[in-house]
C-alpha cells in the first residue's frame, strides 16, 4: 500500500517515472575487484570489505529506504550485497554455512523507519542460498542515541558496551553485514560481542563506506 502513494521517481537520483534508473543501476554494479578491503578509524580486529563509498546513488538509495520508506530499493540494494557476498566465497575469504548478523540498530528507530533495513536487505539477498542464513543476534541497547551526527569520538563513546547478544545465536561462522560502515565502532563492538560468544566472525561486509 505504501508503494502506491509514493511519488513514482528514482530512489537514486529523483529522475521521474522510474523506482531506479539505468545510471543509478549501473553506479551500484560490483566490479570484479569489489568489495574493496577499507579501514575504518577503529579497527574491528576482523577484516572489513565496502562495496562503495557513501556517495551517490547509492547513498541516496539507503537514505530513501531508511529515512523515506522506500521499501523497493531493498531489491537494488540486496542484489548488490549478494554480489559482494559471492565475490567473499570465491575470494575463500569466508565460507558456508555462513550466518549474516545485521548491524544492530537502535530498535525504536528501526520500528520508526518500518523495520530494520539492513536486515531487510540482507534476507532478502541470500534468500535461496540454504547454506547461508540471516539471524539477529544482536540489539543495541536503549541507551544508544542515534549515531546520525555525532562525530567519531562521541560515536565510539555512544556504542561501547551498549550492543547486546539477543536469545537468537548463529551456528556457524559470522560475518556482520552493515549498510554504512563509518569510524567502525559499531562494527568492533559487534564482532566482540559475537567472539565473547564463541563464534568466529568471519568479516565485516557494509554496503557504503562513509
Ligand atoms: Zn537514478
Amino acid at each position: 500500500m505504501l508503494d502506491l502513494v509514493l511519488p513514482l521517481e528514482c530512489g537514486g537520483c529523483g529522475a521521474p517515472a522510474t523506482r531506479w534508473c539505468d545510471a543509478c543501476a549501473t553506479e551500484l554494479v560490483v566490479r570484479p575487484d569489489e568489495p574493496h578491503l577499507i579501514s575504518p578509524r577503529i579497527d574491528p580486529g576482523v577484516p572489513v570489505f565496502a562495496l562503495g563509498r557513501y556517495a551517490g546513488a547509492r547513498r541516496q538509495a539507503i537514505l530513501a529506504l531508511k529515512e523515506h520508506g522506500r521499501g523497493d530499493l531493498v531489491t537494488p540494494l540486496a542484489g548488490a550485497l549478494a554480489t559482494g557476498m559471492h565475490r567473499l566465497l570465491s575470494w575463500g575469504m569466508v565460507d558456508t554455512p555462513l550466518t549474516i548478523v545485521p548491524a544492530p540498530t537502535r530498535r525504536l528507530a528501526a520500528r520508526r523507519r518500518g523495520g530494520d533495513p539492513v536486515t531487510r536487505i540482507a534476507t532478502v539477498a541470500v534468500a535461496g542460498h540454504p547454506d547461508i542464513g540471516v539471524v539477529q543476534a544482536l540489539r543495541m541497547r536503549a541507551l544508544a542515541r542515534d549515531s546520525v551526527g555525532l562525530g567519531s569520538a562521541a560515536r565510539e563513546h555512544n556504542i561501547a558496551g551498549r550492543v547486546v547478544l539477543r536469545r537468537q545465536r548463529p551456528h556457524t561462522d559470522v560475518v556482520i553485514v552493515d549498510d554504512i560502515v563509518t569510524t567502525g565502532a559499531t562494527a568492533r563492538e559487534s564482532a566482540r560481542m559475537l567472539r565473547a560468544a564463541g563464534l568466529r566472525v568471519a568479516g565485516v561486509l557494509a554496503v557504503a563506506a562513509a
